[in-house]
């Protein structure tokens, strides 16, 4: 018998590519058009506008969403103060916690609808809205339920009592994590709120919206108004709202600060960051390259504690920057829906433009610019992860925030150097540490201007720990029996 020569059956090695593997659309029914969720009920707006929201990796149309105007807004001002009023800051506090608990559970039950609709509405891949942005809601309602009957403990002889109306103002890199960061607590502590999602990511609000009713909340309790930056600015303009919660840029964060200075509305900021990822020569280096990788092109670098500033040790620098490039190489970007996809769509066509520009200034500038062969589709915005090296500290990409899968890469010789150098910025919100050493760490870390350091890791959020800024990048802390304070008054 002729033996036949074996033929291989598949391509070579370097030709092997993963099998689409899309997540099905079918869990999510998305209504023709959303109205306002205000006292319970979903209304249609008095401003009589709709948009559409699209899916920034199709552009296309997903549903219209009401805009809110300023006579909407303070219908759902007068809801959350009747509900406020009229039983919810008077129940007891452990029938609080109760509704805290059902709602974690039911983001739990509808978790892989609320993951496809993050990102069908977002662009963010459906790898990180399953395992990071939904279970980490749910999370953050469990842990604050826990809170609600505790709070004398919490906060020993100073007699804890709810503010009243909380207006919420929240972006659209983590729409349904920021609502949970924002709703949980200010629950937890009695008070009702009205919150504002961004105008490109509604969805998982208005989808949020269905769960307070599957959870009995008493109407009124939790009110969203949908719509643009002036709904947000009618909410900060209200008379009758006794804290703001904002979550977005610094320029906004800016004013709305000038708008209530002199007021006794409270305030907490929620603003960007140009973090510091710092290697050095004795950590180990892989998993560092690991960490580098998850800092700034999760979420496709959408993330105000990106680590969008690598300083490398320059004893290990061309090492790093190699193997980094080589990882670039290997991430895949592509439909968000896709579970083997690492790099999604850019939010919106404005932040597309924002993180082209800043790009461009970085060539201009001199910086060296790598990506890798990727290509884009054709359809939607996207942007290809990008290195830079050969940056100075005084470049653009090295001063502002890109917001963008975007890395800018400088160097130090010894520690001192590397601390001056991480805070050398006008944000302070965060910072990473790659080291064997735990002194090392720990020196750092009391160093750094940053409100959280990571030692060995990065962008690892848990709801027990707080998070915040300092300088430009804020000040109040969310998360973590810390979280509760911005939500309280003391004065007996
Ligand atoms: P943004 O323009 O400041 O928007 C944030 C939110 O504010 C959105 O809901 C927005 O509505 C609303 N808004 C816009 N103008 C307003 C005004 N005059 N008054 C009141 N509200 C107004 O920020 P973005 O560009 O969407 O988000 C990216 C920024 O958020 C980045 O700088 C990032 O660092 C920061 N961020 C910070 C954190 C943190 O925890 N520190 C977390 C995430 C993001 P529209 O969407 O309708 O414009
Ligand atoms: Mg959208």
């Amino acid at each position: 018998m002729a033996v036949e020569k074996h033929k291989p059956s598949t391509p070579a090695l370097t030709e092997w590519d993963y099998a689409p593997a899309p997540e099905t659309r079918e869990i999510v029914t998305l209504e023709k058009r959303y109205g306002l969720f205000v006292g319970g009920d979903f209304v249609a707006p008095k401003s009589r506008e709709w948009q559409p929201t699209i899916s920034p990796a199709t552009e296309e149309k997903l549903a219209e969403v009401a805009y809110a105007g300023e006579a909407d807004v303070n219908r759902a001002v007068v809801a959350a103060r009747g509900a406020f009023e009229n039983g919810w800051s008077a129940l007891a506090p452990a029938e609080r916690a109760k509704y805290l608990f059902r709602i974690a559970r039911i983001i739990q039950e509808r978790s892989r609808e609320l993951a496809v609709l993050e990102s069908l509405d977002g662009g963010k891949p459906i790898r990180e809205s399953r395992d990071v942005d939904v279970p980490l809601a749910a999370a953050h309602f469990f842990y604050y339920a826990g809170w609600a009957d505790k709070l004398e403990y919490a906060f020993p002889n100073r007699r804890p009592r709810p503010l009243g109306v909380a207006g919420q103002i929240i972006p659209w890199n983590f729409p349904l994590l920021m609502l949970a960061w924002k709703i949980a607590p200010a629950l937890a502590a009695g008070n009702t709120v009205v919150l504002k999602p961004a105008e490109t990511t509604p969805l998982t609000a208005l989808l949020f919206a269905d769960i307070c009713r599957q959870a009995e909340l008493p109407p009124g309790v939790v009110n969203i108004v949908t719509g643009d930056g002036r709904a947000g600015a009618a909410l900060v303009e209200h008379d009758d709202v006794d804290k703001i919660a904002f979550t977005g840029s610094t320029g906004v964060g800016k004013a709305i600060q000038r708008e209530l200075a002199g007021t006794d509305t409270r305030l907490t900021l929620e603003l960007g960051g140009k973090a510091a990822n710092i290697v050095f020569d004795d950590c180990a280096l892989d998993q560092a390259v690991e960490g580098i990788v998850n800092g700034i092109y999760f979420n496709q670098g959408h993330v105000c504690c990106a680590g969008s500033r690598l300083l490398v040790q320059e004893s290990i620098y061309e090492q790093t920057v190699a193997k980094l490039k080589r990882r670039l190489e290997t991430l895949r970007l592509g439909d968000p829906l896709d579970k083997n996809t690492d790099i999604g769509a850019i939010n919106s066509k404005l932040q597309l433009d924002r993180i082209t520009e800043l790009v461009q200034s970085g060539k201009d500038e001199g910086a060296e610019i790598f990506q890798p062969a990727c290509r884009l589709p054709e359809k939607g915005y996207w942007f290809a992860p990008t290195v830079f090296t050969n940056v100075a500290q005084s470049y653009r990409i090295a001063q502002e925030e890109i917001f963008g899968p975007v890395l800018s890469v400088l160097t130090f010789r010894t520690p001192e150097e590397a601390v001056e150098k991480a805070n050398n910025t006008a944000y302070g919100l965060s910072a990473g540490v790659w080291t064997e050493k735990g002194s090392r760490i720990l020196w750092m870390a009391e160093r750094l201007r940053a409100g959280v350091v990571w030692a060995n890791t990065f962008n690892r959020f848990d709801p027990a720990s707080p998070f915040g800024g300092y300088k430009e990048s804020g000040f109040g802390r969310e998360g973590g029996r810390h979280g509760l304070e911005p939500y309280l008054r003391f004065d007996g």
